[in-house]
């Protein structure tokens, strides 16, 4: 018995004569080879669309977008990685024709060109609801966080820095001491000490230029009226779960269609609270598929009344289970206090009627109150003080309905689950663990449209078929 043998390296062969023959008829190569061939660039926004007349002759920019969504998915993202590509992966060689640009241009063509990858990334969608693939029956919307470019420590703060500067001025005051100290020294005919002296100084100049970095950061904050940044990387904000270290990120949001599992509409966020991202979220999705109604799956975190009434408004019919406070189970739960909407009253567990008393501006909540809780038998388990106060939102009903929709037919969020969650994962695990690599929201943006469309590339094809997808198949 013995193992496997290759062939020796000095053997003669004949190798297919070209380069075609080594990429098989069903690639996923061949797609992104057909998608962009369909595409009119020009249109989409690329640059240098046409060759100049003069000058050395440039890349075109399909071969570029054409590396990029082969790169992005096989998680291939740096422009130094893709170069290297070019000249060693039979693919990438077959994709470019053998061209081989260098790093610079590479990085150049996405920094240069984020609004057109993102519509490149767009007419894919396009394509697969004309070709019938994308029913837009549910939807289902969800955010993930994804990694800036930035080091935690990058994120500060006004109190941090007021903090960072008070200590800092502290250090210049304790070196500044010894200075002092030394000069009395050599007033009282004690010998200079030249070396002390120079480090002492230098530990001053340092810390000064580290003042005045600190004092533009805090002015920084001030002008751009900011609670916390990240420096460095102001576009990301700090973002994390529950009590875990929160680090620069961005919030990448996705709408997935539920019946063919392809991200239909997403989009890059600043804000790392989901619940004033789904009506445009939801609005930028109707768009896309060109319908007047919608029906969304969404999780707690979009439960906001305001924005639920906002789409109820314009024809979004929102399923997602309401965010609750965290409630003393001492006294009577809000929901045991039932709504009349004709007589707008609030009946308690002892019969009383609850009548609406003022409104909460800022929280756009109107407070009801009966008279009857100074004489109640049920008080002690229903308030600890004089009377017991129900704040119902404005927009309660409309969150009201949404919840009805969940305890109609429980299987939804079990749907949104499974329809959401998993094209992350493979965004995640295709972008090196959910990190972007380029700064600024809008080469952010770009980074994302690429990982949306390879993702979608991805799967579509495994249903779907390398032939249906190809404008010309
Ligand atoms: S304390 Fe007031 S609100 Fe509570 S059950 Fe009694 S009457 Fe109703």
């Amino acid at each position: 018995m013995t193992f496997i043998e290759g062939t020796g390296r000095d053997q003669v062969s004949l190798l297919p004569p070209c380069i075609d023959d080594y990429v098989g008829s069903d690639a996923l190569v061949r797609v992104v080879d057909a998608f962009v061939a369909g595409l009119d660039l020009t249109q989409l926004g690329f640059g240098r669309t046409v060759a100049a007349a003069t000058g050395r002759p440039g890349y075109h920019p399909g071969d570029m977008l054409r590396l990029y969504i082969w790169g992005y998915l096989n998680q291939i993202r740096s422009s130094r990685f893709l170069e290297r590509a070019c000249v060693r992966d039979l693919e990438a060689m077959w994709l470019l024709r053998q061209v081989a640009p260098d790093y610079r241009t590479i990085a150049a063509f996405r920094h240069d060109n984020p609004e057109a990858i993102i519509a490149a990334s767009a007419a894919f969608i396009r394509f697969c609801r004309e070709a019938g693939l994308i029913s837009g029956r549910l939807v289902a919307v969800d955010g993930t966080k994804m990694r800036a470019v930035a080091s935690p420590k990058n994120i500060a703060g006004a109190d941090r820095l007021a903090r960072d500067l008070a200590h800092t001025e502290k250090e210049i005051t304790y070196y500044l001491d010894r200075l002092d100290i030394m000069d009395e020294a050599v007033g009282q005919g004690f010998d200079d000490q030249p070396k002390h002296r120079q480090a002492f100084t230098d530990a001053i100049a340092s810390l000064n230029r580290r003042k005045d970095r600190l004092a533009r950061r805090k002015q920084y904050l001030t002008d751009q009226d900011e609670r916390v940044m990240v420096f460095g990387e102001p576009d990301a904000k700090p973002m994390g779960y529950g009590h875990s270290p929160k680090m620069p990120c961005y919030n990448m949001q996705s709408v997935v269609d539920v019946d063919s599992g392809l991200i239909i509409h997403h989009d890059v966020a600043r804000e790392a609270n989901d619940s004033q991202l789904l009506h445009p979220m939801s609005i930028a999705t109707m768009e896309v598929l060109e319908t007047d109604a919608l029906k969304v799956l969404a999780d707690g975190g979009y439960s906001n009344a305001q924005a639920i009434a906002k789409c109820e408004h314009d024809n979004v019919e929102v399923a997602a289970p309401i965010k609750r406070g965290a409630m003393s189970a001492d006294f009577f739960r809000p929901v045991q206090f039932s709504y009349d909407e004709p007589s707008d009253t609030i009946r308690c567990p002892a019969g009383e009627i609850m009548k609406p008393s003022g409104k909460h501006t800022r929280n756009r909540a109107i407070r009801y109150r009966t008279s009857a809780c100074g004489e109640c038998r049920l008080k002690s388990r229903c308030t600890p003080g004089a009377q017991r106060t129900i704040h119902r939102l404005v927009d309660q009903s409309a969150l009201d309905r949404m919840e009805a929709r969940i305890y109609a037919d429980p299987s939804l969020m079990v749907t949104r689950r499974c329809t959401v969650e998993h094209p992350f994962g493979t965004i995640k695990r295709m972008s090196g663990g959910g990190r972007f690599l380029t700064r600024g929201l809008r080469a952010v943006k770009a980074e994302a449209a690429l990982s949306v469309l390879a993702f979608n590339i991805l799967h579509a094809v495994n249903p779907f078929g390398a032939e249906r997808l190809t404008p010309a198949g």
